[in-house]
């Protein structure tokens, strides 16, 4: 009852602390001053704060909000991360590759003797699969790193190499050849299907023998020739596996029994001289190529042949006739273009990091993606219970630290507001 008399008194001053306490303290002394300590809510909020009850039910609720806080942030996280069609962090749109390598300048073939007037690069990949750049910049990338033929080969299918082709032959055709094609690719090997204008269908993830045995039969039914890939690449020890990143990779002897006309004997910076030598053996064609996907990449091999002109047919004549050679540069060219970072993905950033962090709780492997929907190795699941562990250990330091900062906070503001009321009071008892 007194408190609220007070309360209404104290709201309806303007001239603040000084008039009420005065007023009360020469009615009443020391206890009346701590109602007029009650009557202001910022006065009487730290002493409470601190009372054990209270601190109590109000730590609950501030572990309650952290821990939902927590909950949310981990379902956002992991959330996006198995999201599809997030951005890609990266803007391809924009990029130019305003520069000319001439590799002749500076290289010569393998075949030191061998002419040529055709630079060609026997693999890459467009964005109809899971290269970077559309089918201009493509063509692009190549006309600067010094080629004026190049075989596209997106992954299990030929439309990436048909579009890019019309491109040329339309926008391009002093410049560049393009001769379509396709990879295909499983989880037993890579194969490049060249000189096609029809997708070779695939199938299943891991074929058998036979099924690959058909499929070198289909290209070669449509006038087209069968390329191994990059068989280092393939049979790289997987990370996390004790098998290779294609697991059950044909071998070069069956492969030349089931009729492949050759093999990529150099892949990007690597010359697979193994390979190399049974070509030479066996009169087998040798191809290179870049296997460009990002196109911030080196140029570092162009295939060789001397055409009697720039058409798909006359490249592809000699190619057949196996009178090719290559340039190898293992350092690579030194020019380079780098996309901008996406906008788009800047927006959403700061959320999809969450993903990365709380990345840390598990993981999760399956080994090589097969191209078809699958992976090629068993999956690994692995919970970090160590680092689960940790992170609530360190949740707990956290909250440990926030709560001792917190009542040092409420107890020092509490004594200076006892010490500058008493002061005020003294002052007032004086100025009496
Ligand atoms: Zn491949
Ligand atoms: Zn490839």
């Amino acid at each position: 009852m007194e408190s609220d008399d007070l309360r209404k008194r104290t709201d309806t001053s303007s001239t603040a602390f000084a008039v009420t306490s005065s007023e009360t303290l020469s009615a009443d002394g020391d206890s009346t001053s701590k109602e007029v300590i009650h009557s202001r809510p910022w006065l009487k909020w730290p002493v409470a704060a601190y009372e054990p009850k209270k601190y109590w039910t109000g730590f609950l609720l501030r572990f309650a909000v952290l821990i939902a806080l927590i909950a949310v942030l981990i379902g956002i996280g992991l959330g996006l991360r198995y999201t599809d069609g997030i951005p890609d962090h990266e803007d391809f749109s924009q990029m130019q590759f305003d520069w000319r390598v001439d590799p002749s300048s500076y290289l010569k073939p393998f075949n030191e003797s061998f002419q040529y007037n055709t630079l060609l690069d026997g693999h890459a990949h467009s964005t109809y699969s899971d290269g970077r750049l559309n089918a201009r910049q493509l063509l692009e990338w190549h006309i600067a790193n010094g080629y004026n033929a190049v075989i596209v080969t997106d992954h299990n299918s030929v439309h990436g190499g048909l579009a890019v082709e019309q491109l040329a032959l339309k926008e391009y055709a002093d410049k560049i050849t393009v001769i379509p094609g396709m990879e295909y690719t499983c989880c037993r090997i890579h194969m490049n299907f060249i000189d096609i204008n029809e997708t070779v269908p695939v199938g299943p993830p891991v074929p058998s023998d036979e099924d690959l045995r058909k499929a070198i039969e289909r290209v070669h039914a449509l006038g087209g020739l069968v390329i191994v890939n990059h068989i280092p690449w393939s049979n790289t020890t997987e990370y996390g596996y004790e098998l290779p990143r294609l697991p059950n990779h044909p071998s070069v002897a069956d492969l030349i029994d089931w009729g492949v006309d050759g093999f990529e004997v150099v892949h990007q910076d690597t010359f697979d001289y193994p390979t190399f030598q049974t070509t030479q053996a066996r009169n087998l064609i040798q191809m290179t190529g870049t296997d460009l996907h990002h196109p911030s990449v080196a140029a570092n091999v162009w295939l060789v042949v001397n055409a009697v002109n720039n058409t798909r047919k006359a490249i592809m004549d000699e190619i057949r006739a196996r009178r090719t050679s290559f340039l190898f540069d293992p350092a690579g060219t030194p020019q380079r273009a780098y996309p901008v970072p996406s906008k788009k993905y800047a927006l959403l950033s700061p959320l999809l990091t969450l993903g990365g962090y709380f990345g840390i709780f598990y993981s999760d492997s399956k080994g090589m993606y097969s191209f078809q929907g699958t992976f090629c190795h068993p999956e690994k699941l692995q919970v970090h219970k160590d680092v689960i562990g940790w992170f609530i250990f360190w949740v707990f330091i956290g909250i440990i630290a926030f709560e001792l900062v917190r009542l040092l906070i409420l107890v020092t503001w509490d004594v200076m507001v006892r010490r500058w009321r008493r002061r005020r009071a003294n002052i007032m008892g004086l100025d009496e």
